[in-house]
C-alpha cells in the first residue's frame, strides 16, 4: 500500500522492507506455527493485485482506506479481542462460527466476520474480464433462467440491501441462490457456500460513486467480478 510506506526511507531499508514483505506473502501460504498459550494472529491477506488495478472502476484511494484502514482495523480488533480467550489460537472461520448468535461475543462475531468477508470480497473482484466455467453457466441458466436475469437479480439484491451489508451469490441446498446480509453477518455462519459477494458498505464505494449505490453495483457486476473465483467456489461445494 503506497498509503502506508514512509514517506522518505533509504534504499537499504525500503529492500529489508521488501524483503520482509515478500516473506510474509510466501509465508502465508502455509498455516501459521500454532503456539500453545499463545495467540496466533489473524493475518491482513494481501490483495490479489496491486491497489490501482481495478481503476477506474474502483479507485486506488478507494482501496487504499477499504482495505488498508477498514478492514486492517476488523484484523486488529479481532486480534485484540482474541488474546487470552478459547480462540486464541482458533482458525478465523472457527472464530467467527463460533461468535456468531451470542451476544455476549457480538464485538468478536461483527469483527472477525468481517474480516473473511473482505477477504472474500478481494478474491469477488479481478481487474481482468472473466467468465463462469461451463458448469457454473449452465447451473445459472438452470437456477435463473438466463446469465442476465442472475445479473439482474444480483444488482437488485445488492441495490436494495437497506444499510449497511452484502450481497452474495450461493449455494444453498443443492441450488443458487442469491441472499443479502446486514452489517458483518455472512453465509459462513449461516451455512450457505458463497461464491460471490459484493460490498455494500457506503466505505466501499462513496469515495469514487459518493451516494450512487446503483452505479457502483453495475460497475461491479459488469466490469470487474471475478467469474473464476465463482467456478472454484462452485466446484468446491460439489453439487
Ligand atoms: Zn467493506
Amino acid at each position: 500500500m503506497s498509503e502506508s510506506a514512509p514517506r522518505e526511507v533509504s534504499r537499504r531499508s525500503f529492500l529489508q522492507a521488501a524483503a520482509v514483505a515478500g516473506a510474509a506473502v510466501s509465508a502465508g501460504a502455509q498455516a501459521p506455527a500454532l503456539v500453545k498459550g499463545k495467540t496466533v494472529p489473524i493475518e491482513l491477506p494481501a490483495l490479489p493485485y496491486a491497489d490501482n488495478a481495478l481503476a477506474p472502476h474502483i479507485s486506488s484511494n478507494t482501496i487504499g482506506f477499504h482495505y488498508g484502514k477498514h478492514h486492517k482495523a476488523y484484523v486488529d480488533n479481532t486480534n485484540k479481542l482474541i488474546a487470552g480467550t478459547d480462540l486464541a489460537e482458533a482458525k478465523l472461520e472457527d472464530i467467527v462460527k463460533a461468535a456468531w448468535g451470542k451476544p455476549e461475543k457480538k464485538g468478536l462475531f461483527n469483527n472477525s466476520a468481517q474480516v473473511w468477508n473482505h477477504t472474500f470480497y478481494w478474491n469477488s473482484l479481478s481487474p481482468k474480464s472473466t467468465s463462469p466455467s461451463a458448469q457454473l453457466k449452465a447451473r445459472i441458466e438452470a437456477d435463473f433462467g438466463s446469465f442476465q436475469k442472475l445479473r439482474d437479480d444480483f444488482a437488485n439484491a445488492a441495490v436494495t440491501q437497506f444499510g449497511s451489508g452484502w450481497a452474495w451469490l450461493v449455494v444453498d441446498g443443492g441450488k443458487l441462490k442469491l441472499m443479502q446480509t446486514a452489517n458483518a453477518e455472512t453465509p459462513l455462519a449461516t451455512g450457505q457456500h458463497a461464491l460471490l459477494t459484493v460490498d455494500v458498505w457506503e466505505h466501499a464505494y462513496y469515495l469514487d460513486y459518493q451516494n450512487r449505490r446503483p452505479d457502483y453495483v453495475a460497475t461491479v457486476l459488469d466490469k470487474i467480478l471475478n467469474w473464476e473465483f465463482a467456478s472454484e467456489n462452485f466446484a468446491k461445494a460439489g453439487v
